[in-house]
């Protein structure tokens, strides 16, 4: 067995395809999914993350109607959505479509004024494997229908008014690494985000000057509590810090988790204090050029979401037990867990055969041959055409 590399296809070709499908369309718009590099449950607790934008992307063209009706169709799914746009608000919309028309909910929320539209998606980042695909779904519709209503839009703005699609008309609850990510990605960089304040920095990420290549491995994995895990995960955090007095976990340190006992909640808390700052030390590695550290952070990281967090499952514990065994600096689960990708850091003369070591040991336990992205950090949201 193989991997299969999952390729992000060329940005103006599908561009041109999907404005083929429309008369006068007012242009096409793409937003990229992330692989987060560490920082994993932070962001709902205030804290510290560093996502990177792939070179995978969602397209969405748009074209005006003035009938004020919302129609969008899109390549991954069968069925065709179609609703009055003054009808859509939380609660009347279920399903893949909930995710666009939430944006379009959440712009008129905002005191937006919003034409009619026709818009057309596709998209090159793979369905539930954790690199976000609902937010680049989210963000190039609200591309989009910004210029279709001649908004010029302000990202920060954006990232709030895609949060609230996904989190209110979606219901998806989401902390906004997405959408960030999505929105304010730069090539060659990754973005450090600061939750606490919503913040972002961008941090320069080119493993290849280093001999290095970040493989990101979609386990094709999703198991079934991965919805609720995220809930509880949340709740036990929100426990955790009413039970310290502090605002949010952010504001927890190293000695106070000493107060949270020896059970659940301590550990729970624990994989956030040390997450946040492993990302600092991250951030301190990468500029110092450290990338052993990196790779190290990256690893211990993963320990922390497997045994403090338990948000680990088989396939992504044997991505990087195999990856570390064949020569990786580190490796680790990324996104929310229960399934979805991890990605490992590895000499760019050792990515084939971690790949395939990777494949083989998938193989080995019967299951469906992984997929794996390439991954050089990519731009945020655009406009293609
Ligand atoms: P992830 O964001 O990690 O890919 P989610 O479960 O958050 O996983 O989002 C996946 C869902 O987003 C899909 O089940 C579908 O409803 C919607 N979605 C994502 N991309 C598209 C697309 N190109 N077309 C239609 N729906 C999409
Ligand atoms: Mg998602």
């Amino acid at each position: 067995m193989t991997a299969e590399r999952v390729e992000p296809g060329e940005a103006r070709e599908i561009a041109e395809t999907l404005a083929a499908r429309l008369v006068d369309p007012v242009g096409v718009f793409a937003a990229p999914g992330r692989v987060n590099l560490i920082g994993e449950h932070t962001d709902y607790n205030a804290g510290l993350c560093l996502p990177i934008a792939l070179p995978h992307a969602t397209y969405a063209a748009v074209r005006r109607r003035d009938d004020g009706v919302l129609s969008v169709a899109s390549a991954q799914q069968e069925d065709r959505f179609e609703a009055v746009l003054a009808e859509v608000s939380p609660g009347s919309v279920d399903g893949w479509a909930s995710y666009v028309a939430g944006v379009a909910w959440a712009l008129r929320d905002a005191g937006h004024v919003l034409p009619g539209m026709d818009l057309v998606v596709d998209g090159r980042v793979p369905l539930g494997s954790g690199l976000s695909s609902s937010a680049a779904l989210i963000c190039s519709a609200a591309l989009a229908m910004c210029a279709a209503a001649g908004i010029d839009p302000d990202r920060q703005a954006l990232v709030a008014a895609t949060m609230r699609a996904e989190s209110e008309v979606a219901g998806a609850p989401t902390g906004g690494l997405d959408q960030t990510a999505a929105l304010l990605g730069e090539e060659g960089h990754a973005l450090l985000i600061d939750f606490r304040d919503h913040t972002t920095r961008t941090v320069p990420w080119q493993p290849g000057d280093a001999g290095l290549e970040l493989l990101v491995v979609d386990t094709r994995a999703s198991h079934s509590h991965a919805d609720g895990g995220y809930g509880s995960r949340r709740e036990e955090c929100e426990a955790a810090a009413r039970e310290l007095d502090v605002p949010s976990l952010r504001e927890a340190t190293a000695t106070d988790l000493d107060r949270l006992g020896d059970g659940r909640l301590r550990r729970r808390a624990r994989h956030v204090v040390t997450e946040v700052q492993r990302v600092a030390d991250t951030v301190s590695a990468l500029d110092r050029g450290d990338w052993t550290r990196v790779g190290e952070l990256f690893t211990a990281s993963h320990a922390s979401m497997r045994d403090d967090f338990e948000i680990s499952c088989a396939e992504l514990d044997v991505v990087v037990d195999t990856a570390l065994a064949h020569g990786a600096l580190g490796a680790r689960m990324t996104g929310g867990g229960f399934g979805g990708s991890a990605i490992a850091l590895v000499p760019t003369e050792r990515a084939g055969e971690v790949t395939a070591r990777v494949a083989a040991a998938f193989a080995d336990h019967g299951w469906n041959a992984p997929g794996v992205l390439p991954a050089p950090a990519s731009a945020g949201a655009w406009q293609v055409r």
